[in-house]
């Protein structure tokens, strides 16, 4: 049966030599699959894997803008538009120096097997470019949005392709983004998610994320009898997912301890309280300060270094909410020596194979981020709807289905994982969840 792996890989490795992220994503999918396939062997004749690892279509672009001094800048944009199987292409927006069409491809494969377990009927997709909205005015992320826009807008559509926010895009560049829509298109349609209250936003969509890898965590413990009550968390990252999960995480009775940016961590022996979550939200959403800033108010420990963050302290839950492969083996042995009994990833692929490796070997609670993150996209799945019915729901109708789909996603993946022997084993449970979903419809499709 490994010669199925082989294979896959091969084709992906002869066609995308230069794509080591989504090589990684395609690889940990097929690992779990084969035990699936080997029941099915419908999915091996009818090809239904190297179909799904293969984009519908991707569109990459030149963005060019102006900037404050005058300068002209040429950026690349990039949609790539996986898999329509289940439902019109959904997946984030990224806007970093990194993007490049191996992250893309890794992130737009996630969110197709992501968006098949939110129960939601959403295809997957995802796009970018490769600018940075890091020190950069108002004026210049709005004209390099609306260059961004000019080429996109032909690809979108509200059953079509309808995508929101992720790295470096916020509330503030999906407004401006949305705005350039609107007015190429001439019509007001629910084309994004994660948009203003205002304008067709969802309540509860910049929380979703944070709350939903919270709620999956608690889902998990829960197997085990356990609970946050009184247990130290680290959490990764200072932006929309961390906030919102340090925020949960607390009210559920954790005690955050640490959080990082792209520079360093601190680490508050005495916690993140209410207050002072409320000055990181300031510090990276509206003076997009360091997270260094932290430590020299609250009197806190700063160290360079954001990958030094799970080796610093001793933790009982884990949650990477900041990048892919920020997690690697020396950390994940770290976080098992420490004590750790659960990781929730907030975050896309943050741990790399051989830390998950140590995580399921250890029998540690882990909650991989195509499973524990999609609140997110549950969420705008639900704009989605509220757009479409012209209705918007209160926080606490949103929150409800929030809670219900954590629930669902968590339930179908140890389910599926039990089904095949390996309790506990949500990698295993949530790649054959998803993908069963998205290959039945496939098969009924016909070969299109
Ligand atoms: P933000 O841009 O709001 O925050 C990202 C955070 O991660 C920042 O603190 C940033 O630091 C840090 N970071 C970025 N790159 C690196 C790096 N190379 N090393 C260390 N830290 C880094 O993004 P989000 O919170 O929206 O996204 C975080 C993760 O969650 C991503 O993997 C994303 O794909 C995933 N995700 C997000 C969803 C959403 O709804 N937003 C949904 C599902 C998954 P700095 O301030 O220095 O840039």
């Amino acid at each position: 049966m490994s010669n199925f792996i082989d294979e896959i890989m091969s084709i992906v490795k002869q066609r995308d030599p230069a794509s080591p992220e989504f090589h990684q994503a395609v690889h940990e999918v097929v690992e779990s699959l084969e035990p699936l396939i080997e029941r099915n062997p419908v999915y091996r004749k009818l090809r239904i894997v190297e179909r799904i690892i293969e984009p519908e279509r991707v569109v990459m672009f030149r963005v060019p803008w102006v900037s404050d001094a005058g300068d002209i800048i040429v950026n690349r944009g990039f949609r790539v538009e996986f898999n329509s199987a289940i439902g019109p292409y959904k997946g984030g927006i990224r806007f970093h120096p990194s993007v490049n069409i191996s992250i893309l491809k890794f992130l737009g494969f996630e969110q197709i097997l992501k968006n098949a377990l939110t129960t939601l009927p959403m295809g997957g997709g995802k796009g970018g470019a490769d600018f940075d909205p890091k020190n950069k005015s108002d004026n210049e992320v709005m004209r390099f949005c609306q260059s961004f826009m000019n080429e996109l807008f032909r690809h979108l559509g509200p059953n079509t392709d309808v995508p929101a926010g992720d790295i470096g895009v916020g509330g503030r560049e999906i407004g401006y983004l949305f705005g350039q829509y609107k007015k190429l298109m001439n019509e007001f349609s629910g084309v994004f998610t994660g948009k203003g209250i205002t304008f067709g936003g969802s309540l509860i969509r910049p929380e979703a994320t944070g709350y939903g890898a919270t709620y999956f965590l608690m889902n998990m413990l829960a197997t085990k009898g356990l609970d946050l009550k009184g247990k130290l968390v680290a959490i990764s990252g200072s932006g929309n997912v961390s906030q919102y999960a340090i925020e949960k995480v607390t009210e559920f009775g954790g005690r955050v301890i640490t959080c990082s940016d792209s520079d360093g961590y601190i680490i508050d022996e005495a916690g993140i309280d209410k207050e002072k979550l409320h000055f990181i939200m300031w510090l990276k959403n509206v003076k997009r300060g360091r997270i260094k800033e932290y430590a020299e108010k609250y009197n806190a420990k700063y160290f360079d270094g954001a990958q030094g963050i799970w080796k610093a302290h001793n933790y009982h839950v884990a949650m990477p909410c900041a990048t892919q492969n920020e997690l690697d083996e020396v950390s994940a042995e770290a976080l098992v020596k420490g004590g750790c009994v659960a990781v929730s990833e907030g975050a896309n692929m943050p741990s790399t194979p051989g830390a998950v490796k140590i995580f399921l070997n250890n029998g540690i609670l882990y909650g991989l981020g195509k499973a524990a993150n999609a609140g997110g996209v549950a969420v705008s799945g639900l704009e989605m709807t509220q757009n479409a019915l012209h209705m918007a729901w209160t926080r606490d109708e949103v929150d409800k289905h929030l809670q219900r789909i954590m629930k669902e996603i968590h339930d179908s993946a140890y389910n599926a994982a039990e089904e095949f022997g390996q309790r506990h084993n949500y990698v295993l449970g949530a790649n054959i969840a998803g993908f069963r979903k998205v290959a039945d419809a496939m098969i009924a499709q016909g070969i299109v």
